[in-house]
């Protein structure tokens, strides 16, 4: 009994019970409007069969009623104002009932998108959080163990700034990151883009970063026209691009192609010869700040790059999906609708 008392006292603070208790009154305001109304008019129906008072003229009819038949009459009118009393106020607490039942469903219908955005907004902030607290970790630590030496040569004061240099880049990308996910609004401003040039200023992005490894590009995108935000495609074929060479062996080769189908879509595809991704790994390389262990251990980054990449693809009402084996390489395929 305590315990079902305690359920009931925090049912009755939750959000659920606000919402349901308005749409409760609301149901049950319009229920007794509706009784009153009735009850009004079928009174009004029944009054109107009450004879007249003894020497009272009315229509139809010239003479005195006998008393009996006027009080049986007047006695039906009272039992019928009786019944229909009870009837409705059995309709009301019927309604109550199901108002209750209705306004439960309804109220979690409403509250259940806006929970859940409200729990992956709490999910995003606890992440960034944590995400941020690692390099911020690493830059306080090195400047502890800096400040606690007793003599600091400048080799060594150089080597620090030069560390505590290297995680700010680091949160600076997060950062950049975390606003360029947050920031790409979903309508973005169409027109027709050449996709070699898209092509050719994202390849030129990473140039330096496939130079450095060796890597070979093959780049045979075919002069096509599509319709799209150009800084948004640019940015998302950097992320493909730069991918493919983070997680691609010294001397291997990236592909870069594209094809036009029957119905005027695009389908670009970055393939690589790199690590590869597990089918363990697979279905979450899309989530927020998810790297594959393999990944981790190898290069920098934050499990950003491809979110971002899905929601510029969304804006473009297209398609991002992954083909991998892993230790060969792997294939990221755009598909962009014709709009
Ligand atoms: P980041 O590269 O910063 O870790 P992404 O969101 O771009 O973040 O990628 C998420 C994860 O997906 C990477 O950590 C990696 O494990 C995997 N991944 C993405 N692209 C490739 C690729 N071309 N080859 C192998 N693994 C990849």
């Amino acid at each position: 009994m305590k315990q079902l008392n305690s359920r009931i006292q925090t049912f009755v603070r939750t959000d659920t019970a606000r919402l349901m208790s308005t749409y409760l009154c609301i149901i049950m305001v319009m229920s007794i409007c509706f009784s009153l109304v009735l009850y009004t008019t079928s009174v009004n129906q029944l009054e109107r069969q009450r004879p007249p008072r003894i020497g009272m003229q009315y229509s139809g009819f010239d003479g005195a009623t006998p008393t009996g038949f006027r009080e049986f009459i007047s006695d039906r009118i009272e039992e019928g104002k009786r019944e229909i009393t009870q009837n409705l106020i059995v309709l009301n607490l019927i309604m109550l009932g199901g108002g209750a039942l209705v306004s439960y469903y309804l109220a979690r219908r409403s509250l259940e998108p806006i929970e859940a955005s409200m729990e992956a907004q709490t999910q995003f902030v606890s992440d960034a959080s944590h995400e941020l607290r690692t390099p911020l970790t690493a830059l306080r630590a090195s400047n502890e163990v800096a400040l606690r030496r007793s003599k600091l040569t400048l080799k060594e004061a150089k080597e620090t700034i030069e560390d505590n240099l290297h995680e700010i880049d680091r949160l600076q990308q997060l950062t950049d990151g975390l606003l360029r996910l947050l920031a790409y609004d979903d309508s973005p401003q169409f027109q027709p883009v050449a996709l070699q040039e898209v092509v050719g200023t994202a390849l030129a992005a990473v140039a330096q970063k496939a130079a450095n490894k060796s890597i070979a590009v093959d780049d045979t995108t075919p002069a096509i026209t599509v319709n799209g935000d150009q800084g948004a495609l640019v940015q998302l074929l950097t992320i493909l691009i730069d991918n493919a060479v983070k997680y691609s062996p010294d001397d291997s080769t990236i592909s870069v192609a594209a094809e036009q189908d029957s119905k005027g879509g695009v389908t670009i595809r970055v393939a690589d010869q790199g690590i590869g991704i597990s089918e363990a790994d697979a279905p979450y390389i899309f989530s927020r700040f998810y790297r594959a262990d393999s990944s981790r251990s190898q290069t920098e980054g934050y499990g950003l790059g491809l979110p971002i990449a899905h929601k510029l693809v969304r804006a473009h009402h297209g398609t991002l999906s992954m083909e991998s084996t892993p230790g060969a390489g792997s294939i990221f395929s755009v598909y962009l609708p014709k709009h």
